[in-house]
């Protein structure tokens, strides 16, 4: 039996995926590798909703993140950070390595930021070079209101970088249209592929701060990656398999659309909550993301015990909760190639796993409200 991954990373593999992985390897340094290489980031320039460059390292998306930071900012730069969970968290802790004096605006775990916060912290920071912000914050299922960051963000002079690597492809993200600075994802998640690339794109205005950082760097100078663009090429050894194998997943994407594969992704997403609030279980999130639904642990069952049960019986990956909500709250995942059945397999794991541990619901609710949510098929990619 496969197991079937309903977790935020990675996600399922399409078989032209799997196919290009399969195949022969080729040398990075020829016209077929420069031309397939040329062809999948201008597709993730489409599916990024971009005009500008989107530049590719080996790396998962952390790598990415960092690559922001170092590019962008010198040591003693101020900047702000919009938290509410532990990816949030994570641009604090980079700023903090780099010797960046980030300013935090809080958000309760479960919670949106609130873009009068964010104005607030502009206006008390006029310093402040960046704003680090996450679409998707995959640790609570909640999707941030980014065009309304960004709509504020743009009066001031700091740029915007979003962590979109659990949100690209599941929640919308109208780069250039919304005016996003710098747009950061990777690859286990929406884009369907195995775990080993990252992708950054930076405008105008990004660019010119990253002429000016001071902030030493090597492997993530993005100037270097730039350059070598120019000529379909990386500074560094492409991750060839797995370009090519992205040649295929863009294809797809292409193919289905970016706003149809959203809207599949909404659709999912609407059949897990509709499954999980039929069996009595609370929703974590107060402004849920189409990526992955973060669902509360009721009382008297062990959340570790719970995503265990299903793995062990079901063979069903969900993720657990992470840091202080470990235990608490289990994240069912919905993006990338993820089917209706996929879903309603996880439900049928869940009900199985939470009758064992003693949880008291009506047996197939889960599925029947799933079923009623998904109604008649759509189109996008996945399977
Ligand atoms: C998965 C994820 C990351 C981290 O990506 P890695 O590929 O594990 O480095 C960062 N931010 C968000 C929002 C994520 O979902």
């Amino acid at each position: 039996m496969n197991d079937i991954l309903l977790t935020p990373g990675p996600t399922p593999l399409p078989p032209q995926v799997r196919e290009a992985l399969g195949r022969p390897i080729i040398h990075h340094r020829t016209a077929p590798y420069r031309a397939l290489f040329k062809r999948a980031l201008q597709g993730m320039q489409t599916l990024l909703q971009t005009a500008n460059p989107v530049l590719c390292l080996t790396s998962s998306g952390t790598g990415a993140m960092e690559a922001a930071v170092v590019n962008l900012l010198s040591p003693g730069d101020e900047a702000i950070v919009l938290l509410g969970g532990k990816f949030a968290e994570r641009w604090e802790k980079l700023c903090k390595a780099y010797g960046i004096a980030a300013a935090a605006v809080p958000v309760a775990y479960g919670e949106a930021v609130d873009p009068k916060a964010v104005d607030a912290a502009l206006a008390a920071h006029p310093k402040a070079k960046a704003v680090f912000a996450t679409l998707c914050e995959t640790s609570t299922g909640v999707v941030h209101d980014l065009q309304a960051l960004a709509a504020l963000t743009r009066k001031s002079q700091a740029v915007l970088v979003v962590d979109a690597i659990s949100g690209f492809l599941a929640d919308e993200c109208r780069t250039d249209a919304w005016g996003v600075d710098v747009v950061v994802t990777g690859s286990q998640k929406g884009l369907m592929l195995p775990p080993g690339l990252a992708f950054i794109s930076l405008n105008e205005r990004a660019w010119a701060l990253a002429e000016q950082a001071k902030t030493p760097r090597f492997y993530t100078d993005l100037r270097l990656y730039r350059k070598s663009l120019a000529d379909d090429d990386t500074p560094f050894t492409s991750a060839v398999s797995t370009v090519a194998a992205l040649d295929e997943a863009v294809k797809l994407l292409l193919q289905a659309g970016v706003d149809q594969t959203v809207a599949r992704c909404a659709r999912m997403a609407a059949a897990a909550r509709a499954g999980v609030e039929a069996l009595g279980l609370g929703l974590f999130a107060k402004r849920p993301s189409n990526g992955v639904t973060a669902v509360s642990v009721p009382a008297g069952v062990d959340g570790k015990q719970l995503t265990k049960l299903m793995y062990d019986r079901s063979r069903v990956m969900v993720a657990g909760g992470q840091g202080e909500m470990a235990g608490k709250l289990f994240r069912f995942a919905h993006m990338g190639y993820i089917s209706p059945d996929d879903v309603v397999a996880g439900l049928a794991a869940l009900e199985l796993a939470l009758a064992e541990l003693g949880h008291q619901f009506t047996a197939g609710a889960s599925v029947k409200a799933a079923r009623t949510a998904l109604g008649p098929a759509t189109a996008g990619a996945g399977r």
